[in-house]
């Protein structure tokens, strides 16, 4: 008679894995984590299969109860010798409250069903610790158990296992009779590992699937887990009689250490004194190899990668053979920067061809060393050698390790991504962010490198945060947080996203978190409110002094509220820190920027583009400095450039439509600036620009239409009142209104302007004057009184009171609009005189005001509004759009 073996194969965290606990202290942490074959029941199975090799036995099955995933652990029972395999499938939800005697019940059934002789199964899963199931299938069986076997004699003749166990002080031998149910102990045997045509052949063995109602099983969970914690840190401590006996100790520990992290919970079944009668005495032995490798991990872990590289390289010396330790020694090189070695040795044994984790490294390596054509090739070897598939795939089990768990695929759309974006070709990077992003939602990267550069429009970013597989790939809990995390970072939510952002519980916890502070200056930023942007990023620069995503937002801010100084200080820090750094150089260039120094300027924001040809913001801030010295077309190429990069963006149609309305040309820039609408179809400060083009073009109806839209739209996005900056487009509906004879309304938009800046004298001439054409002169004359107070050398209002009062003196009747409208050239042109004989002027920027004023009051000075960028880039645009002012005055 030969045996039909049963052996429980449970698919539990690895044992390398360093375990946690949830911080909500209901269970440990799984997701993401590295899973394996139970080591106990490695065991048992081997155990199972010798018997089957000693022909004792005559078929083995390998059973495992768990969701999908278990059915990798059958496979591998499989390539170890099992016969078949049977998969209870649980649905993971239902597997977090699986217990012992589920499983007992499960396996009793299938013994009965399979007419199993001997169910065998370890003596505990090293997940739960719980030493139960093996016993708890006897007694549902009513047959005898035989546990924690360290030795087994079986023999079917007679019906009969006599089983040697380890117990307190020394070893117990029991019979027991067939059928029994047997538990493994660590010392029943030492597994073998899966050969490469076993692997093969594990693939074509029959693996069976059922569920537990198939079996009759109520799975419904008996116990509660209350909580679970972390076991209280071993406190050490005790005397030794000599130096000879500490060193002996010191060597034992170090063994018994080395084997705890090979089978995390064995120590407990460890027996020093067996122990050391069963250690190897060759130098290459199981334990001095997983204590390397233990050395090795910890060295990683504590970024001593040189050590680790010595270490590592020495596993490969005893462990020839083993990918796992080659791939480590790989991982080692990478981290020691030694991109080329690692390189020549995953050639050098075609490795590359052979796992999809080599092929990841080599690629990391190309990139690193900013190769991106070969980097692309590597990572597209697979596509183009489909054939050698079967190779791979039985090479990738016989390797059988991953990420720890994570989606490799997902890595590696990430890394595609960044070597597309590193090549400049924006289309094909997106959509391998968002490749990467639907194959791991927790791949934030993707999701960074899209917003930040401003790879999609603001609708495409809502649309793909919804179609995320948030709620397939995370549970209640994560999902919540990644939901609401990740819409944080968009700058427009619309309203699905915006109800994700209303979760207070997440709200609460991540008040304080400076990248969610950083989100939110973002969002200001972008609505225009620069001064509270600007507030909250130096609160988050005050706690963490150089966090990369706000430094050039703040950088950003500085210039646009022309803070000199500051700029200046956080320049040269960021220089001195991280001269390899597009944005430090980006800082610099700025800075001159900011003081006028165009040249430097220029320079630097060329560095910064060329340490990060997709740093897009420098892009911008170099088209700014050409822009600002009337350099149109080398201007509108580095917007284009830019252009390539945000596809996602408005701002460089928007500055390439500034550029040409400055050259005169309205059609062109009507054109770009149409196309800025396309990408986001109601951003005000386009609205705003095509406006002042209609009405350069005296279509004051359009220009009146546009303005009054953007200005709804603000008053739409900002639930508080329109910020500071808003008041150009303000006053210029003022302008426009009066154009169009809506004096009222004009009078209104004026007074909305003076409510948030209530100094500005170019706003109170603009009072008086729509009170000229209302007939209104004694107010008039106030108001120009008014300008006059907040700046004394207003000519405009000096020349307008002047008339004014002549007007009132002589009793004259009310003057006709074209005799007004030719003293205002009048006035202008004297003071545009002026202005030009002064020494400095202040770029060409005054110029373009004058010219506005020379031609035509209305549309004033109040045009030289800045068009703010959404993030963090386009400081410069203060300057873009003061030369945008001209557009007022070809
Ligand atoms: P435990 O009682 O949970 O410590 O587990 C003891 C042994 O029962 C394990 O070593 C496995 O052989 C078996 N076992 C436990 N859970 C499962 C499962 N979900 N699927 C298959 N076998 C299992």
């Amino acid at each position: 008679m030969s045996l039909r073996i049963l052996v429980g194969c449970k698919r539990a965290i690895d044992y390398a894995v360093k375990i946690q606990v949830k911080s909500d202290f209901s269970g440990v942490v799984t997701e993401g984590v590295k899973h394996a074959l139970n080591p106990f029941d490695e065991i048992a199975m081997e155990e199972a299969v010798r018997l089957k090799e000693k022909k004792l036995a005559s078929e083995v099955i390998a059973v495992s109860c768990g969701p999908t995933q278990a059915q990798d652990v059958l496979r591998t029972a499989l390539a170890l010798g099992a016969d078949k395999a049977i998969h209870v499938e649980i649905p993971a939800k239902e597997y977090e409250t699986l217990q012992p005697i589920h499983v007992s019940k499960i396996l009793a059934k299938l013994a009965e069903k399979e007419k199993a002789d001997m169910v065998i199964v370890g003596k505990q899963a090293i997940d739960d610790d719980c030493n139960q199931t093996g016993q708890m299938t006897a007694a549902v069986l009513s047959w005898p158990q035989a546990t924690f076997a360290s030795k087994l004699d079986v023999k079917p003749a007679e019906k009969e296992v006599t089983c040697e166990r380890e117990i307190d002080g020394g070893l117990e031998t029991i019979k027991v009779k067939l059928p029994a149910v047997v538990t493994a102990d660590l010392r029943l045997n030492t597994p073998r590992y899966a050969t490469l045509p076993n692997i093969m052949k594990a693939k074509k063995k029959p693996l069976a699937k059922l569920t537990p109602k198939d079996l009759g099983v109520d799975v419904t969970p008996r116990q509660e887990v209350v909580r679970v914690e972390e076991p209280p840190k071993r406190q050490g401590g005790g005397k030794v009689a000599s130096a000879q006996e500490l060193v002996e100790r010191k060597q034992m520990s170090f063994k018994i250490q080395s084997n705890f992290e090979r089978k995390a919970t064995f120590s407990e079944s460890l027996n020093v004194n067996n122990l050391n009668q069963n250690m190897d005495q060759t130098l290459k032995n199981d334990r001095l190899i997983e204590s390397l490798r233990v050395l090795v991990k910890e060295y990683l872990e504590i970024h001593c990668y040189d050590t680790a590289l010595f270490w590592a390289d020495k596993i490969c010396v005893f462990e020839k053979d083993s990918i796992k330790d080659l791939y480590v020694f790989i991982h080692c090189l990478f981290c020691c920067g030694q991109y080329q070695r690692a390189l020549n040795i995953i050639k050098e044994r075609d490795l590359n061809r052979k796992n999809i984790l080599f092929r990841y490294v080599a690629a990391k390596c190309h990139m690193a060393s900013k190769e991106y054509e070969q980097a692309l090739e590597v990572l597209n070897w697979e596509e183009h050698n489909a054939s050698d598939k079967v190779l791979i795939n039985a090479f990738e089990n016989a390797v059988n390790f991953t990420l720890n768990g994570r989606n490799i695929e997902a890595a590696l759309n990430l890394l595609r991504g960044q070597i597309h974006e590193a090549l400049g070709c924006s289309d094909a990077a997106v959509e391998c962010y968002k490749s990467a992003l639907h194959g791991d939602v927790f791949c934030y990267e993707a999701l960074h490198a899209l917003t930040s550069n401003q790879m999609l429009t603001s609708k495409d970013e809502n649309q793909l945060i919804q179609n995320l597989p948030i709620d397939i790939q995370c549970d209640q809990k994560q999902a919540e947080i990644v939901k609401y995390l990740y819409s944080t970072k968009l700058s427009r939510p619309n309203k699905q996203i915006s109800s994700y952002e209303q979760n207070t519980e997440c709200q609460q916890y991540f008040k304080e978190n400076l990248d969610i502070l950083i989100n939110k200056a973002e969002r200001l930023h972008y609505e225009g409110d620069l001064k509270e942007s600007y507030n909250i990023c130096r609160k988050v620069l005050e706690k963490d002094q150089f966090h990369k995503s706000c430094i050039p937002l703040y950088v950003s801010t500085l210039v646009h509220l022309n803070k000199v100084t500051q700029l200046f200080e956080i320049a040269h820090s960021l220089v001195k820190q991280y001269p390899q750094d597009a944005v430090s150089w980006f800082a610099v260039g700025c800075y001159y920027f900011l003081i006028g120094n165009m040249d430097p300027a220029r320079k630097f924001f060329l560095k910064a583009t060329c340490l990060n040809r997709s740093f897009s913001p420098a892009w911008l801030a170099l088209g700014h400095s050409f822009a600002q010295e009337s350099e149109h077309d080398q201007a509108t190429s580095a917007y284009f450039t830019a252009a390539q990069i945000m596809k996602g963006s408005y701002m460089p149609f928007l500055y390439i439509g500034l550029e040409y309305t400055l050259s005169n040309n309205f059609k062109l820039a009507e054109r770009f600036y149409q196309q800025a609408l396309n990408v986001e179809w109601d951003d005000p400060f386009v609205l705003l620009e095509l406006g002042v083009i209609w009405y350069k073009s005296q279509n004051y109806q359009n220009a009146e239409i546009v303005m009054r839209r953007a200005y709804n739209i603000l008053k739409n996005i900002s639930n508080k009142n329109i910020s500071i900056e808003w008041e150009p487009l303000l006053n210029n509906l003022g302008h426009v209104c009066r154009k169009l004879k809506k004096y009222q309304d004009s009078l209104d938009f004026h007074r909305k302007a003076l409510a948030l800046q209530p100094t500005s004298s170019s706003t109170w001439t603009s009072i008086g004057l729509t009170n000229i054409f209302l007939n209104k002169f004694d107010e008039a004359i106030e108001y120009f009184h008014q300008a006059l107070w907040y700046k004394k050398t207003d000519l405009v209002a000096k020349k307008l009171l002047d008339k004014c009062l002549n007007l009132v003196k002589d009793h004259s009747t009310v003057m006709t609009m074209d005799e007004f409208q030719l003293d205002i050239k009048d006035i202008m042109l004297t003071k545009q005189n002026q202005q030009q004989n002064q020494k400095q002027p202040k770029s060409k920027l005054i110029e373009a005001n004058l010219k506005a004023f020379s031609t035509d009051y209305s549309m004033s000075e109040s045009m030289s509004y800045a068009p703010l960028n959404r993030t963090d880039e386009s400081a410069m645009d203060l300057a873009a759009a003061d030369d945008g002012d001209s557009i007022i005055n070809p």
